[in-house]
């Protein structure tokens, strides 16, 4: 048993002290202590109560009594330690009886042996909350005795069980209604739901919550008809009917063995909307989408969303759904975005409902790519589960995958490969340099809920694509089949699923295991050498990993690096690499070079090219001056002035989640490959690249020149400014009829801070912020007439009615770039033209955009479109989240005396999740306000999360996260946000997902 609940924080200074431990308790095994160099330790001990204990940086003494060296948190789970279970279960009965008051739960379950046969019964350990009351517990019809069974606040140990099968039934008490941490069966908007992943179902009975035990489940769910006339539960409806006293019951069957965390139940006063789909096989399905009365009108989209998605999953992997039912219901309360129980789909209700009045094309883009996301994982998490915890990606990277090819297929391929992986790039590289970094199969964990990550997500995501890459789509889908054959009602590991890779394509995929085992984003640095003698373009190739917290030691991995050349025309030359077998007649002009040493060599063979234009070796070596004026030039020179060397395109498509430098590329290059490059993904990431490569010399600039006191402008105007090479790039993107809005609208965005943050050493954020928008403001100002022709042209003709296509989103997306553009420039005219489009706007898209551009706009027009936007809006939750999120977001100078408002306006409830991530989440995401350097956004940042913790631990978990990447920041802020994180682990009763969190970032 550990002791959990009784550790108290003590706090020692940092070289060596003694501290007497009047309040430890006799049985106390566990000291965490706050040491100033290295964080909060968690040191194993026994000592008689009042024993003195010394600290000195890595080790405690105690005198008296015994020492243990340090330790992990004795609440540390380890993958290693797998082991299997003693008891299986091979069915189990559930029987919930919904109260306003108390909830009783009966399971009655059919135990298994699952130890040595001929060695006694040992203990059955059965996991539990501490707010779940155990009310009666028998064996085969008994009540086992006090004496054969130790409950705890996290378990109970039932001991003297009969040797083979038994029945084991367990009564317990629960109540929803005070459930705030929305985990297990709690209340939501007068609604009963759940939410058992990853280890809810302990929040209901005593079990073996873990996904390696499979059964089948009958539930049966009783409640008052008038409040909760609608009662759901998983699988197929075998009964209803009414009961007395104005009750009534529902059972539920579910044929397929599914691990606790698939289980769900919802009991409520909903109504739903009905389509039918019928199978490749011909069977037919019910689709249900279920949410309260007034929201009907709103889930037809998703409802069209979940049929392309059983439709797809057949055509593009042959899976076919399996019953004859598929539910989804919406709740308001949700900790995650959407859970995939069997046949039982519960969404965030933001991921549900879309109606062109209150959603964006953002929010049909997400609603439509979640809905797929867990319908796929019928397959890939329902019919084939993880064998524990640590596999999540097994489930959740091929659930991405699956659902990032299925919007791709939906809509834009190109656009929905550049958004992902600009989010993988901000946020998940932010997580793998950081103080939480961690494989996407990780090694240990304390709260499995804290590694809900974009790692195992994103980047697990990013290593199925791998696969992908390597084997070829038909390679791929071979894999899949033989992992579906081989594994169906199982609950398995990452390394079962590389074997069906490898076994059904007969390759030896062993090099892929590190990407399993590693933290950190692998760097390839790139040299490239034409040899115009000999025709041939050697690349050399290097890959290194930098160490990550606890881990040092980082091995090279299996990189599938996509390459093509361009020549001088600016079109893909044919590629014949040394040694390879590919066809001569019809050459590649994309080829995936496979990278798996700390260094390899790549030589590609028949490189013709141009002769040497000689202007180009002049201007290399030229002032920056002549360089801009030569950059200006060069976008309109006839081909044969183009580089006469063939110009590399690397990591096309993205091909592996790295970090990638080309030595040696110049601006010339990246604005070749930015006007002719044939991957849209590499086209678009050149003028990244260039930009990347402006800010960071304007910021170090700006930086330098701090104590000159000049403003920001001249700063950077000094340094250079925006080259008219690169604005001249730009307008050409803008003016290219080849590319649609969408591209055009993500080419011409300038890098996120977060994607920066990675080159610069100690950043001031605000600075960056700022010289970010100067670089916003300059290209606004030089691009204007272009920018003012483009949104007229993409406008609607009045009247036109909103559709949700890849098209009509393209149009909406160039012309909103512009008008934020425009807005930025901060003058009379153009923030009337914000305002004007604001309220002319005919659909939400429109309008958020023109709000979110005068959120940032100094003037009256501010606050007059926010009071109009909330009074049209005040009853619509949704939409007054957006409202919520761009207010807390606003780089307003002193925006935040407003979010404090907020805290305490009608519109806002800290018992939601969506709340608080709006209002909160969004705040850190303001460099200007969280980051004030008087630390006052640091103080609220802390108060809140001390705050939510005591709600929803889960909550308040990805709030500490605002604090996790301090190192990053200039000492004043690190010094600042390193207080805040004391002060939170300095809590008491603080919950284990906050502190293991916060406890890592102070350690690292
Ligand atoms: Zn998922």
């Amino acid at each position: 048993m550990l002791l959990c609940s009784s550790l108290r924080t003590l706090r020692a200074c940092a070289r060596s002290s003694s501290l007497s431990l009047p309040h430890l308790s006799p049985n106390q095994r566990s000291l965490r202590v706050s040491l100033r160099n290295s964080g909060t330790k968690t040191f194993s001990i026994t000592a008689p109560a009042g024993a003195t204990v010394t600290i000195d940086k890595e080790t405690v003494k105690i005198q008296q009594g015994s020492i243990m060296e340090p330790q992990h948190d004795p609440n540390t789970k380890f993958r290693k330690d797998y082991t299997p279970t003693p008891y299986l279960i091979n069915n189990i009965f559930l029987d919930f009886i919904l109260n306003e008051d108390i909830t009783h739960v009966h399971s009655q379950m059919r135990m298994r042996p699952n130890y040595p046969s001929g060695s006694a019964p040992p203990e059955l350990l059965l996991d539990g909350r501490k707010d779940v009351k155990l009310v009666s517990i028998k064996v085969n019809g008994s009540e086992v005795p006090a004496e054969h069974f130790v409950l705890s606040e996290k378990q109970l140990v039932v001991k003297g069980l009969p040797a083979g099968e038994f029945d084991l039934a367990i009564t317990t008490e629960i109540k929803p209604q005070e459930n705030t941490l929305l985990e297990g069966l709690y209340k939501s908007g007068g609604n009963f739901s759940t939410q058992c992943e990853a280890e809810g179902f302990r929040g209901i009975t005593f079990f073996l919550d873990r996904p390696d035990v499979m059964t089948t489940y009958t539930t049966r769910i009783e409640a008052p008809k008038d409040a909760y006339p609608v009662l759901l539960g998983n699988g197929n409806l075998k009964e209803s009917g009414a009961l007395e006293g104005g009750r009534h019951f529902a059972v539920w069957v579910d044929p397929f063995p599914k691990p606790s965390y698939l289980f769900a139940l919802v009991a409520g006063n909903l109504s739903c909307k009905e389509r039918k789909f019928i199978t490749c096989s011909g069977k037919e399905v019910t689709l249900r989408i279920f949410v309260q009365e007034n929201n009907l009108s709103k889930v037809d989209f998703a409802l069209e969303s979940l049929v392309k998605s059983m439709k797809w999953d057949e055509e593009a992997f042959g899976l076919e759904y399996d019953l004859d039912l598929f539910n989804i219901v919406a709740v308001d309360d949700f900790n995650m975005g959407a859970m995939e129980n069997k046949s039982l789909n519960i969404f965030n209700s933001r991921l549900v409902l879309a109606s062109p009045e209150t959603a964006t094309d953002g929010d049909y883009a997400r609603i439509e790519g979640v809905v797929g996301h867990e319908y796929f994982h019928n397959w890939t998490g329902n019919r084939v589960t993880c064998r524990d915890w640590f596999q999540l990606t097994l489930k959740e990277g091929l659930t991405v995958f699956r659902d990032q090819e299925f919007s791709a297929d939906m809509n834009s391929r190109p656009v929905k490969r550049i958004e992902d992986v600009s989010m993988l790039r901000a946020s998940q590289f932010a997580e793998d340099r950081g103080p939480t970094a961690h494989p996407i199969r990780p090694d240990s964990y304390i709260k499995m809920d804290n590694f809900y990550t974009l790692t195992v997500y994103e980047k697990g995501a990013e290593v199925v694509r791998l696969y992908s890459t390597l084997l070829g789509k038909e390679g791929f889908r071979k894999g899949m089949d033989l992992y579906f054959k081989r594994h169906d009602g199982c609950a398995v590991t990452c390394d079962d699923f590389r074997a069906a890779m490898a076994d059904a394509n007969g390759v030896d995929l062993s090099a892929m295991s590190t990407w399993y085992s590693q933290a950190g984003t692998p760097n390839v640095d790139v040299t490239t050498q034409y040899n115009a003698g000999s025709h041939t373009f050697t690349l050399k190739v290097k890959q290194y990993t930098k160490s990550t917290p606890g881990q040092n030691d980082k091995a090279p991995v299996l990189i599938p690096l996509a390459v093509g050349l361009l020549g001088s025309d600016g079109k893909d030359l044919p590629l014949h690499l040394r040694g390879s077998q590919a066809s001569a007649d019809k050459p590649p002009t994309t080829m995936v070079l496979r990278l798996e040493g700390a260094e390899q060599e790549f030589v590609f063979e028949h490189v013709d090219s141009e002769p040497v234009p000689s202007i180009l070796h002049d201007t290399f070596s030229s002032s920056p001056a002549a360089v801009n004026q030569f950059q200006a030039s060069f976008m309109t020179r006839s081909p044969h002035h183009l580089p006469h060397e063939p110009v590399p395109s690397i990591l096309r498509d993205f091909s592996a989640p790295v970090k990638l430098n080309v030595e040696g590329q110049s601006d010339e290059h990246l604005l070749f490959l930015f006007a002719n490059d044939s991957d849209p993904f590499n086209r678009w990431e050149s003028g990244q690249r260039l930009l990347k490569k402006l800010l960071l010399r304007l910021y170090t600039a700006a930086d330098d020149a701090k104590l000159k006191s000049l403003p920001i402008g001249d700063r950077c105007r000094e340094a250079g400014g925006v080259g008219e090479a690169l604005a001249g790039a730009f307008r050409n993107i803008l003016k290219d009829e080849s590319v649609d809005g969408s591209y055009k609208a993500m080419a011409i965005s300038i890098p996120s801070a977060s994607e920066m943050l990675d080159q610069i050493q100690n950043a001031d954020p605000v600075l960056l912020h700022e010289v970010r928008m100067f670089v916003v403001k300059e290209l606004s100002a030089r691009l204007r007439p272009e920018l003012e022709a483009l949104m007229k042209q993409n406008d609607d003709a009045p009247g036109t009615p909103y559709v949700f296509s890849a098209a009509a989103c393209a149009r909406r997306a160039i012309k909103n770039k512009c008008l934020v553009m425009l807005a930025a420039l901060e003058l009379p005219e153009t923030t009337a033209l914000a305002l004007g489009r604001f309220r002319g706007a005919a659909n939400m898209t429109d309008s958020i955009s023109a709000l979110s551009a005068l959120v940032e706009v100094r003037g009256a027009e501010r606050q007059l479109a926010l009071d109009e936007f909330y009074n049209q809006w005040k009853e619509e939750p949704l939409v007054i989240l957006k409202w919520l999120g761009l207010q807390a977001m606003s780089n307003a100078p002193g925006n935040l005396e407003l979010v404090k408002k907020l805290v305490d306006h009608p519109a806002f409830n800290i018992t939601n999740p969506n709340n608080c991530y709006s209002l909160f989440l969004g705040f850190a995401r303001s460099p200007m306000n969280f980051h004030a350097v008087d630390g006052s956004g640091y103080q609220f940042m802390g108060d809140v999360v001390l705050k939510v913790d005591k709600l929803n631990h889960q909550v308040a978990a990805r709030m500490v996260g605002a604090f996790t990447s301090y190192r990053q920041y200039d000492t004043t802020r690190q010094e600042l946000m390193r207080a805040q994180l004391s002060r939170i682990v300095a809590e008491n009763g603080l919950s284990e997902n906050v502190l293991e969190i916060a406890n890592k970032a102070l350690a690292a």
